[in-house]
């Protein structure tokens, strides 16, 4: 019989996260607020926000939507940040990405309150994840940190490879691994002999944005696969980054796309929520 990865379901574990997320705000004599900042008319950006605010309705966390004009200007999102990061019902501020072009993006994440930024992009908050500190680590990295721990509970001495070394992912995912004692390598794109380095891997995290170029002989046998990569096909359909047809057949455990690391981000963006609070 053909061996078949075990498909580690995020739909199924962000659930789970919600539902405690849930049982403590219950708890709460007000639950928290999270401030979903909405500049422009990216469809993309709509579907987006409109799933947050449906997690946090099932998180029992309020949501305060702001959508403002693509016309806007940097001082006139500042201005609503600055609001928010002084108005005291609000207790997690999220400006969704990418803005507009033309706009600031980075002085305008940077603006944020530290103690607000449930997305974990400002200076304060990724120096506290590198520092070893406690302190609001960036949603999808964390989610995918999740997964990998359904699978490998414990990661002392394991090789994790991250491909990919955003801001967003892959620096963060690399210290979150480094935290977990995996010895880790970060892969980009003049990472030579890449497949090479890849079959290294008992852990392979894979955020890219290039479709289903992480093939099944790239795998070593019974590693832990993390496909974070998000990419639409011409016929409609999404894929990942790993190539999962080939990939499931050599991996121990895999994430499937849709379905895996996506909701974990969401899911982990209602935890920072609830964090920033206490
Ligand atoms: P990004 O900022 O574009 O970074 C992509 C990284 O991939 C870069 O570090 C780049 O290397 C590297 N790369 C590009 N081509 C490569 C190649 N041929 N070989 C090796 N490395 C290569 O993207 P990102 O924001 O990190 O996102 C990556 C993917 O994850 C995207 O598909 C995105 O949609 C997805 N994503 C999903 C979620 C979720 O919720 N599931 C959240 C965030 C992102 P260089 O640095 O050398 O250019």
């Amino acid at each position: 019989m053909e061996q078949t990865a075990q498909i580690i379901d995020g739909k199924i574990v962000s659930n789970r996260v919600l539902g405690e997320i849930a049982a403590e705000t219950a708890a709460m004599a007000t639950p928290p607020g999270l401030a979903v900042i909405l500049v422009g008319d990216d469809p993309a950006s709509h579907v987006y926000v409109a799933n947050k605010i449906k997690a946090c309705a099932k998180a029992g966390i309020r949501s305060i939507e702001h959508r403002l004009p693509a016309t806007s200007t940097n001082e006139e999102i500042a201005a609503v940040i600055d609001a928010l990061n002084t108005d005291s019902s609000i207790n997690g501020i999220l400006l969704q990405l990418p803005l507009p072009k033309g706009l600031d993006e980075d002085n305008l994440i940077q603006r944020i309150a530290p103690e607000k930024d449930v997305d974990g992009l400002t200076i304060p908050n990724i120096g506290k994840l590198v520092a070893g500190l406690d302190g609001l680590v960036p949603c999808t990295p964390q989610g995918s940190m999740l997964l990998i721990r359904e699978a490998c509970p414990d990661l002392t001495g394991k090789h994790a490879v991250v491909i990919g070394r955003s801001l967003l992912f892959g620096k963060p995912m690399a210290q979150l691994l480094l935290a977990a004692n995996a010895t880790v390598t970060t892969a980009h794109s003049k990472t030579q002999n890449l497949a090479e380095v890849c079959r290294s891997a008992d852990i392979l995290v894979a955020a890219v944005g290039r479709p289903k170029m992480v093939k099944g002989d790239w795998i070593k046998p019974g590693a832990v696969v993390i496909d974070v990569g998000i990419n639409r096909l011409e016929t409609g359909k999404l894929c990942g980054d790993v190539d999962f047809d080939e990939a499931v057949k050599v991996a121990g455990a895999i994430t499937p796309v849709p379905g895996g690391v996506g909701p974990m981000t969401i899911a982990c963006l209602m935890a920072n929520t609830l964090k920033a609070s206490k």
